[in-house]
């Protein structure tokens, strides 16, 4: 972008003080000190006009959502958060917009201690695209890897699940209008709470971890596959938001079970450490809810109270095979 243009943006808008010993926003590279015996987490996520929000969204929520949905990932990985890098794609340069924006990035920065310290700004032809790069540190051995689950873990989500996507679904107008039920939904569809501290705690514990941003079934499935394990999970138990209640059974179900946006923590621990699972989610004041447990094979089973074997037929979200799974 040329000279009102760039520039002028990064130091209005974005260029902040970092921390005294990193290097943030205005020369080549970012620098910053790792912890000793740490790995460097590094993470990514793009954010496009159309496809991850509307084109009216608030600008001041899709700051704070941009940065929270790449936190997530750390989050699930039981990273701490360093700092992140942001590229920024415009149509136009609307200061109103920019202004609403970064000051939802960096209030999510500065209370998750992740600040900017460096990224692009282009312009674009179509809507605005926005790519984040968070980075953390994780203690060496500690992650939370996808393939660390093993045959007897508990499963384990945090908070409910299902909310962010029935607001989707009434924003979108899938489901008759319902202002009571958007009301309570729609904050966690605009202002994710990634469960960084949940992570992090959760790291040296926990075997294997993610955060639920594609639908339960599809993310869960992901750490099976990565481990060579199989599973049963219990409808009954899934912490359901409230919400949820009243619906459909067999809607309530595909949100619960599909539903995505979540960004809660889907891990699996072994059963010795129950009690301090429940304790560290009371400390925190996050729900932890105990859903299932792994077992051999590769299959994912949903079972009902009556431990009968619930069908399926769905996953959840993907970009590629179900284009009308879409916000567009
Ligand atoms: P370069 O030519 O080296 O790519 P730029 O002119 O693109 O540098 O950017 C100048 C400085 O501003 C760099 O430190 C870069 O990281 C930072 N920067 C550019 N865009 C953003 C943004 N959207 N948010 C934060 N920092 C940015
Ligand atoms: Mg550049």
């Amino acid at each position: 972008m040329q000279a009102d243009g760039e520039f002028d943006l990064i130091a209005r808008y974005f260029k902040r003080p970092s921390p005294g010993r990193m290097l943030g926003v205005g020369d080549d590279c970012a620098l910053m000190p790792l912890s000793a015996g740490c790995e460097l987490a590094v993470s990514t996520d793009m954010l496009v006009e159309g496809r991850h929000f509307l084109p009216d969204a608030d600008p001041e929520s899709l700051g704070h959502k941009a940065l929270a949905v790449n936190l997530s990932d750390l989050a699930a990985m039981g990273a701490r958060p360093l700092a992140c890098t942001l590229a920024l794609s415009l149509p136009v340069v609307n200061h109103a917009w920019l202004e609403a924006f970064s000051a939802g990035f960096h209030a999510l920065a500065r209370e998750s201690q992740c600040p900017l310290v460096g990224g692009d700004t282009t312009r674009s032809e179509s809507g605005v695209v926005l790519s984040i790069t968070v980075l953390g540190e994780v203690r060496r051995t500690h992650a939370l890897r996808r393939d660390a689950a093993r045959v007897g873990d508990d499963v384990w989500v945090s908070g409910t699940l299902g909310a962010a996507d029935l607001a989707l679904r009434l924003v979108l107008g899938r489901l008759p209008p319902d202002p009571e039920r958007l009301r309570a939904t729609r904050p966690a569809l605009d202002r994710p709470t990634p469960r960084l501290k949940l992570g992090r705690y959760l790291a040296g514990v926990a075997h294997a971890a993610i955060d639920v941003s594609d639908g339960l079934l599809q993310d869960f499935g992901h750490i099976l596959k990565a481990s060579h394990c199989g599973a049963d999970l219990w409808l009954d138990v899934l912490p359901a938001h409230p919400a949820l209640a009243g619906l459909d059974e067999s809607l309530r179900r595909e949100i619960l079970l599909a539903g995505g946006d979540a960004y809660e923590l889907c891990f699996t621990a072994r059963p010795l450490w129950r009690e301090q699972i429940e304790v560290l989610g009371r400390q925190l004041g996050v729900p932890v809810a105990r859903v299932g447990t792994l077992v051999r094979g590769q299959d994912l089973r949903v079972l009902d109270g009556a431990g009968q074997v619930v069908p399926v037929a769905y996953r959840g979200f993907d970009h590629f095979s179900e284009p009308c799974g879409d916000i567009a």
